[in-house]
């Protein structure tokens, strides 16, 4: 069996037309949908990942705006930044760039955005409503995987989902929306005994857990759908998943590849929150 490709980059170009018709639609009634991104410190992973949503956002006529402070900002002043910007009625969506320096506390931080403006979905309040069920901005990582599987038709009901992962950005929420829809989750993380015993399980298995080819054909099940989250660089520099795609392709159903799966579908989502949370404080219809 050879595995049909779930291109996040493919399905993301289809989504991100439909948020410029709705950005399109917005202006036209005067509304301006805006995300701000905070950046502290010369990161460069974050620096380039912030590029990366400034320019698509731009691409869907978008408005986006990048603050950036120092590295050595205070917290109380980043506090200040975000209340401020809870304030500000042109402003729809507030992302501040993870990882924070160290004098920071990230919680402290998460839990000062409104979180109508929440867009990556962090704040206690979006993560409760997320497990409750309940109307509110869902991760973007975890959000767009659901797309990738709904793009395909993937039943998830009834099915074995397995995540391997459970950080509180892309592990704990995966298996919150898999439950939702109704599939058997684990998940699983470093100190899981026997990892492979677990991946075999999988109809569905997704992997987060940020190494390299930590995934081969031994660990997964003949026709499973495999999303691979990781991003992760070789030593030559080139990018690759966690999944170890050329051994695992042949034995699954769907997988998707790294590059081009799962990152541009996380800052779609994105863009897409920021659409939403807009509509939501303008009180359009969604
Ligand atoms: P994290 O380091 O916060 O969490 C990793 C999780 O994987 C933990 O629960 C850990 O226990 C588990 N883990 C690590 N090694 C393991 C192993 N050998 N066996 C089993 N479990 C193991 O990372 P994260 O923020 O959740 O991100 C995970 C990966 O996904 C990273 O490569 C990250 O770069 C990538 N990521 C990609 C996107 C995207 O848009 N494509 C978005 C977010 C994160």
């Amino acid at each position: 069996m050879t595995a049909e490709l779930i291109s996040g980059k493919e399905l993301s170009e289809s989504i991100r037309e439909g948020i410029k018709k709705d950005v399109e639609s917005l202006k036209e009634k005067d509304i301006n949908p805006h995300i701000t991104v905070v950046l502290i410190g010369n990161d460069p992973a974050s620096l380039s990942y912030v590029k990366g949503k400034e320019k698509a956002a731009a691409k869907l006529g978008m408005s986006s705006e990048v603050i950036r402070l120092d590295e050595k900002t205070e917290e109380k002043e980043l506090i200040d930044l975000v209340d401020e910007l809870n304030k500000n009625d042109e402003v729809h969506g507030i992302l501040v760039q993870l990882p924070l320096p160290d004098h920071m506390d990230e919680q402290v931080i998460v839990e000062k955005i409104d979180p109508k403006k929440d867009v990556d979905g962090f704040h206690p309040l979006n993560v409760g409503r997320m497990m409750l069920g309940q109307e509110t901005l869902l991760p973007c990582t975890p959000f767009g995987v659901m797309k990738m599987l709904e793009s395909k038709d993937i039943i998830i009901e009834g099915k074995n989902a397995v995540i391997v992962g459970s950080s509180n950005i892309v592990g704990k929420p995966m298996g919150q929306l898999l439950l939702a829809k109704e599939a058997t989750v684990t998940n699983c993380h470093i100190k899981t005994k026997d990892l492979k015993a677990y991946t075999k399980m999988a109809d569905i298995l997704v992997v987060a857990a940020g190494k390299a080819h930590l995934i081969n054909d031994e660990h997964v099940k003949e026709g499973a759908v495999v999303i691979d989250v990781g991003i992760n660089r070789l030593e030559d520099g080139t990018m690759t998943g966690d999944v170890d795609f050329e051994k695992v392709k042949d034995k699954v159903s769907y997988i998707s590849p790294v590059p081009g799966g799962v990152g541009p579908m996380t800052i779609t989502m994105l863009l897409y929150n920021t659409v939403l949370a807009c509509k939501r404080i303008e009180n359009i219809d969604e």
